[in-house]
């Protein structure tokens, strides 16, 4: 048997380390193994245990693992002493609930299953054999061909066609070019990336060799935020172990490639997220955006040839060589295929990371698998897209969850993070918060974004604070359409999403706010 405690960060914080240690000390010596694992989903439920039953074939994956929530390390004991006999009744975590049942994890195949330290287990769950593959047994055209032939769009927000940007670098004369992997994750509310680095940072790595492969670079860079110290540890560890492994580093045996790996820290900055800000960042130069073309594919990092994908992009990439773009085409709907991985926050029952199909409609995200709103509460909003987004209604929630039919109504898809309101929540309050962050994260290059978001966020404080005219509210609408055609870069092009479209589906909570003011 093995039992598994999740040590990503969520279940760090409340408390796994010494869950950990407890079942370690007493299970030394004895008939299980005790290993920490990644992220396994449901975050609020943490300290998380899995004890599972493993053969010399591996897992059986007819059989669930039984789970354990709120474990404390007094708990260790009895968990033990259960292993192979009856299960623990008061700590039990039901597995057939829809929020396990309703997902389908291709991203986060490995998380909260292997011991993300270890090379060797990352191995044994094919790991890296996409990436062999691809440098014995394809040409980087057939590589391209099967990106392109997946379908799969970016990750980070922006949903561009990933095959068509991998052609775009590789089309480019030979010489130096490099990849990114975009690891700044800054959206108030998100942590799949986060997750993904902490839980199986290998399968990044790996994503990112066979883009170098397919585009023709060897040299690679993982920006990712200081803040996520877990993630930085363990991304360090992996690209440590696959030098000494031979898989990165020097000239792959019997291959002609090679390719190198480095990690940059981002200070926090949240325009550093911003492809041409992160170059910059990365060249030891102010993060800031500057104006597009030429594009990172064209003119990137020190005016070389660049590809810049984000962690879960990246991660898509060795399931799609392993089993082929048709497969990967074959799920999610027309314009959008694969799955996504997205973070539930605020007022929902299961907080945590859930990977469902595109296409998946946002009630069944929340009220099905995020177990709806607690304490008996209605369900108002659910902010996607971070500050970029917008808030939906009630009336939305039966629309399938992909990159158009959000753009569509007012929002965006953006990393993947959800925040989840209920009636409680103050729809002008949160587009305050949100102009409050842009403001804030403005780097002040251009005029729009640098005084449009001050004065959009001083107009927004009087409405909120019930001392605001109808002049305020007009005045308010024609920045947001000034500083969304204006501005210079993403930040301040999206910055009026949040109160377009908490204008658009709960306006009478702005004009109540301007009754109360006369
Ligand atoms: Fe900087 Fe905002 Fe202009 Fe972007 S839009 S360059 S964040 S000032």
């Amino acid at each position: 048997h093995e039992v598994r405690v999740c040590m990503a960060a969520s279940c760090q914080s409340s408390g796994a380390q010494p869950v950990l240690d407890a079942l370690s000390e007493r299970c030394e010596g004895g008939s299980c193994k005790v290993k920490g694992v990644g992220c396994m989903g449901l975050c609020s439920a943490g300290p998380l245990v899995a004890v599972t039953e493993v053969g010399e074939q591996g897992e059986d994956p007819a059989k669930d693992p039984i789970l354990y929530r709120e474990v404390s390390a007094a708990d260790a004991p009895e968990i033990l002493a259960s292993v192979g006999k009856q299960p623990v009744e008061r700590l039990r975590c039901p597995t057939d609930q829809p929020f396990f049942t309703r997902q389908q994890k291709i991203v986060l195949a490995n998380a909260g299953i292997i011991d993300p330290d270890s090379f060797k287990g990352y191995v044994a769950a094919g790991g890296y054999f996409a990436m062999i593959q691809a440098l014995t047994e394809m040409t980087p055209a057939e590589v391209l061909q099967e990106m392109t032939k997946s379908g799969l769009r970016g990750r980070g927000g922006g949903g561009y066609p990933t095959g068509l940007k991998w052609s775009t670098v590789a089309k480019m004369p030979p010489g130096q070019k490099y990849v990114i992997c975009n690891a700044d994750e800054g959206d108030p509310g998100a942590f799949m990336d986060r997750a993904i680095l902490e839980s199986d940072p290998h399968r990044v790595l790996e994503g990112m060799a066979i883009a170098a492969y397919a585009i023709g670079a060897n040299k690679g860079y993982v920006y990712v935020r200081a803040e996520y110290p877990l993630a930085v540890e363990r991304i360090e560890k992996a690209i440590r172990k696959a030098k000494r492994a031979g898989f990165m580093g020097n000239r792959i045996a019997e291959t002609q490639f090679s390719f190198d790996v480095e990690i940059r820290l981002g200070a926090g900055a949240f325009v550093c997220g911003e492809e041409t800000a992160l170059m910059a960042s990365i060249e030891g130069l102010r993060g800031q955006p500057r104006p597009r073309p030429p594009y990172p594919a064209q003119a990137g990092l020190w005016g070389y040839p660049t590809l810049i994908n984000n962690v879960e992009t990246f991660a898509n990439v060795a399931p799609i060589i392993r089993e082929g773009g048709d497969w990967f085409a074959g799920i999610g709907t027309e314009r959008s295929k694969g799955t996504k991985v997205f973070a539930l926050a605020g007022t929902i029952r299961n907080t945590g990371l859930i990977e469902v199909p595109m296409g998946t409609t946002l009630r069944d995200i929340i009220e099905v698998i995020g177990g709806g709103i607690p304490d008996g509460k209605a369900f108002k909003a659910v902010q996607t897209g971070g500050p970029s987004g917008g808030c939906l209604p009630a009336t939305k929630l039966d629309i399938p969850v992909d990159y158009d039919s959000l753009r569509d109504l007012g929002t965006i898809m953006g990393s993947g993070g959800m925040i989840i309101m209920d009636e409680g929540s103050s729809m002008v309050d949160v587009a305050r918060y949100f102009m409050e962050f842009c403001m804030s994260e403005s780097c002040g290059k251009c005029v729009p974004c640098r005084t449009g978001t001050l004065q959009m966020h001083g107009l927004l404080d009087k409405i909120a604070k019930a001392q605001g005219s109808v002049q305020d509210l007009a005045l308010l609408e024609e920045l947001c359409d000034m500083v969304q055609a204006t501005s210079l870069c993403g930040l301040g092009q999206t910055a009026p999403n949040p109160v377009l479209s908490t204008l658009r589906y709960f306006r009478e909570e702005y004009e109540e706010r301007l009754a109360a003011a006369q």
